[in-house]
């Protein structure tokens, strides 16, 4: 088999906003077709004008080689060694960043052909099941331009999504810091009102997380907020401080009384090493597609199992993602839940048509996928509604 084509679709929503949080408004899919008519699906969740100028490039010389005039002509069935050819080829613009992010949707798409020409899902070929089921947790961002506004939509949006029979949820609490949600900048007494709000709506029997999006500007301010956050039982509290301070990561696992989670933006599975050993992680959130595709993400699975850790990947962009996700947890001993947007609490039209039928979540779990490959099939309707030059 021989790749013949790739096709990049840049997905932007109409109404997007460029003060919130979510990156769930825009999308880079890849396409790439073979000479036997399979064609794999893969998406990353970057700046999506950037990352397919990385796949388009051309390369001039052996350590900044095209991605694209790379893969054409090559054998899709061999992933991992298209990705270790593709990584060292590149490495001189590459490494990290947005080349990685460009290799995780095409290393996502050769697992995909992979897949449906062996006809098995991907969680079988990386190692068969780990759990009879995985368990997403119901990922909430508010609408609303006002703290008060936030506050009532994440409230509505906890209680809709136990009505879903989610048994899980994590509160966007992006109120403070360079990244807070539609610019607000709130005292950190509110998050606390905000949690225990939430708690109470949400019972003593649900699962809860917190995301404050890198709100603190250092581990100390974290701690004081962390040991207040204590009574309402939350399983991790995720990005309290700036990604880069591994030593204020440390600090709080040394002290904090809730787990630290972290990882969305890291590339590859080395500054994973990093964020485990230096900054002592509880929480390892590799997001599939960024972290350079299956083939990076599971190396990011065994670094946690090897350290006694947790994985919980990150995903905030399309069905296409969320399938990896499951498809990765599946094979996963100890990852306990998925990042899980529910189409029917998210605001995005990406998020809720881009494919035609997605895995679905039904009392709070999701069955292991029984389609080959990544299982999902493009909305051809979508892709054209949403694309940009
Ligand atoms: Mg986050």
């Amino acid at each position: 088999m021989k790749i013949t084509r790739i096709d990049c679709h840049v997905l932007l929503v109409p109404d997007y906003d460029t003060a919130a949080c979510s990156s769930a408004q825009d999308d880079l899919v890849v396409e790439i077709h073979t000479d036997e008519g399979l064609v794999g699906i893969g998406e990353t969740d970057t700046n999506p004008w950037v990352a397919r100028e990385c796949i388009r490039a051309r390369g001039t010389h052996c350590m900044g080689l095209g991605l694209e005039e790379s893969l054409i002509g090559a054998d899709p069935l061999q992933p991992e060694a298209i990705y270790e050819r593709l990584y060292s080829g590149s490495k001189m613009t590459g490494r990290r960043g947005a080349v990685i992010c460009a290799l995780g949707a095409l290393d996502m798409a050769l697992w995909d052909i992979r897949g449906q020409a062996l006809g098995v899902p991907i969680w079988q070929l990386l190692g068969g099941a780990a759990q009879p089921h995985v368990t997403p947790y119901a990922s909430l961002l508010p609408t609303g331009h006002t703290r008060k506004e936030q506050h009532a939509s994440l409230l509505d949006k906890v209680r809709r999504a136990q009505q879903l029979g989610y048994q899980a949820a994590k509160l966007e609490i992006c109120w403070s810091g360079p990244y807070s949600h539609g610019g607000l900048q709130e005292r950190d007494d509110t998050i606390l009102e905000m949690v225990a709000a939430a708690r109470e709506a949400a019972g003593p029997e649900m699962t809860l997380m917190v995301d404050v999006a890198y709100a603190w500007s250092d581990a100390k301010r974290a701690l004081r907020v962390l040991k207040a956050l204590e009574p309402y039982d939350l399983f991790f509290l995720e990005t309290p401080i700036d990604i880069d301070d591994l030593e204020g990561h440390a600090f709080l696992h040394e002290h904090s009384p809730i787990r630290i989670a972290a990882g969305e933006w890291q590339n590859t599975h080395f500054e994973f090493l990093d964020l485990a050993d230096r900054g002592k992680l509880d929480v390892l959130q590799p997001d599939v597609g960024r972290v350079g595709g299956f083939t990076e993400a599971r190396k990011v699975c065994q670094i946690a199992a090897d350290r006694g850790r947790l994985v919980v990947p990150h995903c905030w962009k399309s069905a296409i993602g969320i399938a990896a996700s499951v498809h990765l947890a599946a094979a996963t001993s100890c990852c306990p839940f998925v990042e899980f947007l529910p189409a029917e609490l998210s605001e995005s039209g990406l998020r809720t048509t881009l494919v035609t039928e997605e895995i679905p979540a039904l009392n709070g779990r999701i069955a292991l996928p029984t389609r080959p490959g990544l299982g999902v099939t493009l909305n051809r309707d979508a892709i054209a509604r949403f694309a940009q030059p």
